[in-house]
């Protein structure tokens, strides 16, 4: 097993950046879920005008991916909360209209990775993949 160094998941870019969301999304990632890091990398040959150029390895199931930390939220340990996450009408939707859609918000367990479908505004939320209750992070949506 590897070390994990921390914990990462992926934010919107924020608006200075030149790349948009669906571009820089990583198709092997969910969106709202945490992953671990298992190392930093700074690339010198990428540096750029503008600034920080570091990546971070996370370990995405069967796959280690290098990710820019400029559109990573990242953690020292595990958080204990349930990911909200917000989708704007234009973000990409695969499954938008069908029964599996969860609709525009919806928590990601933070231990099984599984989206949840919220109904109201719960404090608390069982997940229905590992059983596990944990609180949702409303106040940070992503
Ligand atoms: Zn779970």
């Amino acid at each position: 097993m590897t070390d994990t160094i921390g914990w990462a998941r992926l934010s919107a870019p924020d608006a200075s950046a030149s790349q948009s969301w669906p571009e820089l999304v990583p198709p092997v990632s969910r969106r709202g879920a945490w992953y671990p890091v298992v190392d930093r990398v700074h690339p010198e040959t990428a540096a750029g005008p503008d600034g920080d150029r570091t990546l971070y390895v996370l370990d995405i199931g069967p796959w280690r991916l290098a990710v820019p930390a400029n559109i990573l939220e990242v953690r020292e340990s595990l958080p204990d909360q349930f990911s909200v996450v917000v989708r704007s009408p234009t973000d990409p939707n695969p499954v938008r209209g069908t029964p599996t859609d969860l609709g525009n918000t919806y928590a990601v367990c933070p231990q099984s990775r599984c989206r949840v479908r919220l109904i109201g505004h719960p404090e608390k939320l069982e997940c229905p993949c590992c059983g596990e209750e944990h609180p949702v992070a409303w106040e940070e949506a992503c």
